[in-house]
């Protein structure tokens, strides 16, 4: 899997060895790779990997961009694989259930530069949550409104 590769070579460049627990966890993310899992998923999920390795694992993944951490409204913290080559991640939380969703837009690409003009403050990197209400959250709610009308 050639992906995998890619991953492997991160966790080197940054001088940590491609143990089995790490390949593994970096399968699962590849293997998902719209989901956002909690520390208690992957612990759900690798079950043969103990919950201080994966606590470090994931330190070491984000350290090496393998993964992103999003935080949900709730204050729970939530892993994705990391954009592949993107300098700007966009998520879109919602306060309602906590659902995230990846914003594949690239309004923020233009940010970059205009931050250089303004600041000159050379951008590497923008991880952005956006807070609102999802598509699922408002139809229920719109749902709820009708009824009470009645
Ligand atoms: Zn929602």
């Amino acid at each position: 899997m050639e992906r995998t590769k890619i991953y492997i070579d991160k966790l080197k460049k940054n001088d940590l060895k491609a143990t089995n627990e790490r390949i593994e966890m970096i399968k699962l993310f590849l293997n998902h790779p719209d989901e956002h899992f909690s520390i208690e998923d992957i612990e759900t999920m690798c079950r043969n990997i103990g919950t201080a390795t994966i606590y470090r694992n994931v330190k070491n993944f984000k350290k090496c961009s393998i993964i992103d951490k999003v935080a949900s409204d709730d204050g729970r913290n939530f892993y994705t694989l990391s954009n592949e080559g993107s300098h700007s991640r966009t998520y879109l939380v919602c306060s309602e259930c906590g659902r995230i969703i990846d914003y594949k837009g690239s309004g923020l690409a233009h940010m970059n530069e205009k931050i250089k003009l303004k600041y000159g403050f050379e951008v590497s990197d923008i991880c952005c949550e956006v807070y609102g209400c999802c598509s699922e959250c408002r139809k229920s709610k719109s749902l709820k409104i009708v009824g009470g009308a009645i």
